[in-house]
């Protein structure tokens, strides 16, 4: 791969079709995964499943997405992309509840990056609440 020589205006999204193998890291093709969700054939089924198509929208800057799936009492007016951010991989830690039975839980994830070509990793460990049978993100706290 070679590298930009200088740092482009708009995030870079990536080319994702519904054949690709899904950004979340699924054994799945995007448009099966999360791809279904954020064209709205499908509610995910539990917080994983949310978390992981969440993440995959940050991937691909979908923004529309980020913000109908945010709880609307943490709901942020915009969801700003990093240009200089290039997510690489997503690693479930832990769950708990979040099922189909469940009306809140929580998943602890690592996500991958690089930024400005530095590579990094966050950890968080994010809550969920479901409402009216869809998942919604509520907050997160970053785990060291
Ligand atoms: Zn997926």
């Amino acid at each position: 791969m070679s590298r930009r020589p200088t740092r482009p205006a708009r995030p870079a999204r990536p080319t994702v079709t519904a054949e690709s193998s899904c950004p979340c890291g699924l054994p799945a093709a995007y448009g099966a995964c999360c791809g279904r969700f954020h064209d709205r054939r499908s509610n995910a089924q539990t917080a994983e499943l949310l978390m992981r198509s969440r993440y995959c929208a940050f991937v691909l800057c979908d923004e529309a997405y980020l913000l109908r799936t945010w709880n609307p009492a943490t709901r942020p007016g915009s969801v700003d992309f990093d240009p200089a951010m290039r997510w690489s991989g997503l690693e479930i830690v832990a769950t708990t509840d979040g099922s189909m039975f469940h009306t809140s839980g929580s998943v602890t994830f690592v996500a991958r990056y690089t930024h400005d070509g530095q590579p990094g990793a966050l950890r968080e460990r994010s809550r969920f609440e479901r409402a009216d049978g869809a998942w919604m993100y509520v907050d997160g706290t970053f785990e060291e």
